[in-house]
Formats: C-alpha cells, sequence, structure tokens
C-alpha cells in the first residue's frame, strides 16, 4: 500500500496526512460505534506520532467511555478517530481516507453488539468482543 494517504471529514475542517502504513480495517460493532456511526465502525489505526494534521480547526474530543475518546468535527459531524488515552495509537474511520486505500478488512470485533438490522456476511474471523 501507498504510504501517505490524506484524509478530511466531509467539510475539510479536519484534514490529515498518514505518514506511515495502516493497520487493515477492523468493524466495529459495538454499541458505541453503532450510536455515533449510525451503523458499525470501521477503523485503520496509526500510531498518534504518524499522523500530519494539515486542518483541524472543527475537531473535537468526546470521552467516549472511563478510557477512551472519540474525535469527531463540531461542524459537519463526521466521526473520525478513537482512542484510547494511555495508548500511542489512534483508530481512524477508514471512510476519511481520499481515493484508493489499498486496505483490507480483516476482522469484526465485538460482533455480540451489533444490531439486528443487519448480517455480516463475510467469512472474516468474528470476535464476541475486542481483539488485540
Ligand atoms: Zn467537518
Amino acid at each position: 500500500m501507498k504510504k501517505v494517504l490524506t484524509a478530511s471529514c466531509l467539510c475539510k475542517g479536519v484534514k490529515f496526512k498518514t505518514l506511515n502504513k495502516l493497520r487493515s480495517v477492523s468493524n466495529c460493532h459495538c454499541v458505541q460505534c453503532r450510536k455515533t456511526h449510525g451503523v458499525f465502525g470501521a477503523y485503520t489505526n496509526i500510531k498518534d506520532k504518524e499522523i500530519k494534521f494539515l486542518n483541524k480547526t472543527t475537531l473535537k474530543w468526546f470521552k467516549s467511555s472511563k478510557n477512551s475518546k472519540r474525535g469527531f468535527c463540531n461542524k459537519c459531524g463526521a466521526s473520525i478517530f478513537f482512542k484510547v488515552d494511555k495508548s500511542d495509537n489512534v483508530s481512524i474511520s477508514a471512510g476519511m481516507l481520499d481515493g484508493k486505500t489499498k486496505l483490507k478488512t480483516f476482522r469484526n470485533i465485538f460482533v455480540g453488539s451489533k444490531s439486528d438490522f443487519y448480517q455480516i456476511n463475510d467469512k472474516l474471523p468474528k470476535y464476541k468482543r475486542f481483539a488485540k
């Protein structure tokens, strides 16, 4: 895959480059992802220091649990990041990435919390809760 990708929210109030390879995409079906994305969340992941912000004027963080927070755009409403407080990494909503990503989805997590209005029809590994 390409090392440097650009990404932004819908209004471009949050815009950044990724400076290293991204992890494959993990679909998260937890209740929090459902509530913020409307359906499951599709997240890639990278080290904090491997993101270079080009704009973050509308980036806000919402403390979504005791040890994590979610980054969103306070203008267009995009759900952009998921961050565990003590981690050096940040998860990025894969839909923010521009153009061809060459990424693949590799798993489903928190499938025990998924809603019943959709099916997981892929053959990827499914984890009841979190998977390292
Ligand atoms: Zn925006």
